[in-house]
């Protein structure tokens, strides 16, 4: 199924919308809607249409870029929302990361991994959560850790002091059909569910972050425990710059 775009011209009102959808099709699958957290990402879009989702009760809002990010902390508040950081991270951005960030979904490397678990202690930061993203579809153009390596990343990150490994990204390629996302969100899941098996996760539920406009339907039928919905919400981007 392809989800259906909002109808209306406000991220309000849309944002409402795609909370019903995720109901809706969360209740289809047996699963409580309650269990799926709606990440609402604003990257290219200003603070003040940010405060609309924020007004309609977003309570997590992503961004694909630490700058920016910074930007809107600056207006929004830091306590505003949780905030949750989807692309990657550059090293030398890792500190403000670690400042401004609840959530950080693009842990890749294990060099970045010892890198953020110093800095938390500099930073008197004593819990990171973070999930490590998996390049599912080995693309040179995507970043996230390949399948093969998983395993020694996930035994680093549950080395250090302050990281507390709470689940799994992916940010399948592109498809027109949506159908064609599945084994990838599949694939997700099954490796969630052996680290699982193995207590990576400790307490943690181990997360499930994927999904987005288009195919969160499909993610969620897939066991997404975090959707991150951009356009479905703000409306189409333009480009950066414009
Ligand atoms: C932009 C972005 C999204 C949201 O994409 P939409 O198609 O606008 O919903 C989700 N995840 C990541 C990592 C992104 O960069």
């Amino acid at each position: 199924m392809t989800n259906v775009i909002g109808t209306t011209t406000n991220p309000s009102e849309r944002l409402v919308e795609i909370r019903r959808e995720i109901e809706t099709i969360a209740r289809r699958c047996n699963r409580a809607a309650e269990e799926i957290t709606l990440i609402a990402i604003g990257k290219t879009y200003s603070a003040e249409i940010l405060k609309m989702a924020l007004a309609a009760g977003a309570t997590d809002l992503g961004e694909n870029r630490v700058q920016e990010a910074e930007e809107k902390i600056a207006v929004l508040g830091r306590d505003a929302a949780r905030w949750h950081l989807v692309g990657h991270l550059q090293a030398n951005k890792a500190r403000r990361a670690v400042r401004l960030f609840d959530f950080i979904h693009s842990l890749d490397s294990t060099s970045l991994a010892l890198r953020l678990d110093r800095l938390c202690a500099d930073e008197g930061r004593e819990e990171l959560p973070v999930l490590i993203q998996v390049d599912l579809a080995e693309e040179e153009t995507k970043s996230g850790i390949e399948e093969a390596n998983l395993g020694t990343l996930v035994a680093t990150v549950r080395k250090c002091s302050s990281l507390r490994l709470v689940g799994l990204m992916t940010l399948p390629p592109f498809f027109e059909n949506v159908e064609l996302v599945r084994p990838y969100f599949r694939r997700l899941r099954q490796l969630r569910d052996d680290l699982q098996r193995e207590g990576a996760f400790g307490e943690a539920r181990g997360e499930l972050s994927m999904g987005m406009s288009q195919d969160f339907g499909v993610a969620i039928e897939e066991g997404a425990t975090m959707v991150r919905i951009g356009t479905a919400i703000f409306g189409e981007r333009k480009p950066h710059g414009s």
